[in-house]
């Protein structure tokens, strides 16, 4: 039975081995060299969203768009919003203004002249955005973004803003901030939005998350997922600690059927369509 809300539906495209995570195993040099899981994901989940008529957003890294210019043709053939997931994978954090600002602008001249379509959103690689870089957003006002979705509004070891609103709001310049969904419980802040939680926990606890958002806080979700989720068959980076590995890899098999449920559970859209029509 669906809600009446309609909430929004990210994917960040990038490939296994560009995971935040890894990054202290996998050299980027290495990155052309390895094998590229992303034409078998993705196809995947064009498949499935077509098949439930859900359209959704596709946060995609500029490098990924230049080596795979047939797949953000086909995301945007399908009725899909391209998003810009920043050039190289590099956290907001790592980086100085500079190089913020021309990763970004990068990744969108790319993008939009691959889809030929107008890139209006942004999602910092790993949530890395939050009250110690808050210059970020003025970057990303700059370089012609309309919205950033780049808060998880969480406690977490390697990300999160657990401060910063959960809901829509303007930032800076008209800047709209869209984070990743949160359920507020016992005076914390619950990741409902996507990540290894909606792996590892069961199903129905993130359906019941998600409904008390629509329902309680009478707001749209905004929930995220990778295409590596969905690729139990995903080569294995060697040298990882038991915790990375955990994060990872936990319950890949069982994420598909997940994913299904949640769009015949709920009603999904594009990010532009929920958060920026009706907007001047
Ligand atoms: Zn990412």
């Amino acid at each position: 039975m669906s809600e009446s809300l309609v909430n929004a539906l990210t994917i960040d495209v990038e490939d296994y081995f560009q995971v935040s995570a890894f990054a202290p195993h996998i050299p980027r040099a290495d990155w052309d060299t390895l094998p590229c899981r992303l034409e078998r994901n993705i196809d995947l989940i064009l498949g499935f969203l077509s098949e439930a008529d859900v359209k959704a957003t596709f946060f995609t890294l500029g490098w990924v768009a230049e080596r795979y210019p047939h797949l953000i043709r086909r995301i945007v053939a399908d009725g899909h919003e391209v998003a810009s997931h920043g050039y190289a994978h590099y956290r907001a954090t790592e980086q100085s203004q500079e190089r913020f600002l021309t990763d970004i602008q990068l990744a969108k001249a790319i993008l939009e002249d691959i889809s030929g379509e107008e890139v209006r959103g942004y999602r910092a690689p790993s949530f890395s955005i939050g009250a110690s870089n808050a210059w970020a957003f003025d970057a990303i006002a700059q370089a012609g973004y309309r919205y950033s979705s780049s808060v998880y509004p969480i406690r977490h070891d390697h990300y999160g803003a657990p401060e910063f609103p959960r809901f829509a709001h303007e930032i800076a310049s008209g800047l709209l901030e869209l984070p990743v969904t949160t359920v507020r419980l016992l005076r914390v802040n619950w990741p409902a939005g996507g990540g290894g939680y909606f792996r590892l926990m069961p199903y129905r606890l993130a359906r019941w998350s998600l409904r008390r958002v629509n329902r309680q806080d009478r707001q749209p979700a905004i929930f995220y997922f990778h295409p590596w989720e969905l690729d139990p068959d995903q080569p294995r980076v060697p040298g990882t600690n038991a915790k990375t590995r955990f994060r990872h890899y936990v319950n890949l098999c069982r994420m598909e059927k997940r994913i299904r449920q949640l769009l015949s559970d709920f009603r999904w859209d594009r990010m532009d369509q929920v958060f920026l029509e009706g907007r001047a």
